[in-house]
């Protein structure tokens, strides 16, 4: 007996998520800041959606569009009040497919 054995890649699982946005109502912003933190700039490399992104002035930015909800920028900045974060409304963000 043969078992079939299908590798599915991480990125192909996260495709089949869909998200809705919100216009002009990101969940999540960046205080404005000079020189971001260590943790700040972290979430240039852990944001699982690649939502954040260093600009031309060394600054971090985000678009929040695709973001996954999964907290991991909350638990290193909001509480030094680098970021602030918020679920999205009612019928927006993120839409998960399972199975
Ligand atoms: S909640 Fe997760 S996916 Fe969304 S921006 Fe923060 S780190 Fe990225």
């Amino acid at each position: 007996m043969t078992i079939a054995v299908t590798k599915l890649r991480v990125e192909d699982k996260l495709y089949q998520n869909r998200y809705l946005v919100d216009p002009g109502r990101p969940h999540i912003k960046v205080r404005p800041h000079e020189r971001p933190s260590a943790n700040l700039l972290a979430l240039t490399h852990v944001c699982p959606a690649k939502c954040y992104e260093l600009n031309d002035e060394g600054q971090v930015e985000i678009t929040a569009d695709g973001c996954m909800e999964c907290g991991t920028c909350r638990v290193l900045c909001e509480t030094s009040g680098e970021i602030e974060w918020n679920y999205p409304r009612g019928g927006f963000g993120v839409l998960f497919k399972f199975g």
